[in-house]
């Protein structure tokens, strides 16, 4: 289990300058997930999305896993 997190600020429903971008990679067996989660500490804002491998039909071919689908930034 990694974690990658990083302060993207400006939130989309308070526009506070707090808003994390976290990175999340759980590997084990045949499974692979990685997801991403937006948070905002002020009002609550959040969003999260997971990539789960063993879901390849939710997956469209073009989504690349390890881009943030909220901000586009690459995983560190
Ligand atoms: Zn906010
Ligand atoms: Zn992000």
């Amino acid at each position: 289990m990694s974690r990658d997190r990083q302060m993207i600020g400006d939130c989309p429903k308070c526009g506070g300058n707090d808003l994390a971008c976290a990175y999340n990679h759980f590997e084990s067996n045949e499974l692979t997930i990685d997801s991403w989660e937006h948070k905002c500490p002020d009002c609550g804002f959040r969003e999260t999305t997971a990539f789960r491998s063993d879901e390849e039909d939710a997956k469209p071919e073009d989504v690349d896993p390890h881009i943030c689908p909220y901000c586009a930034r690459s995983r560190s």
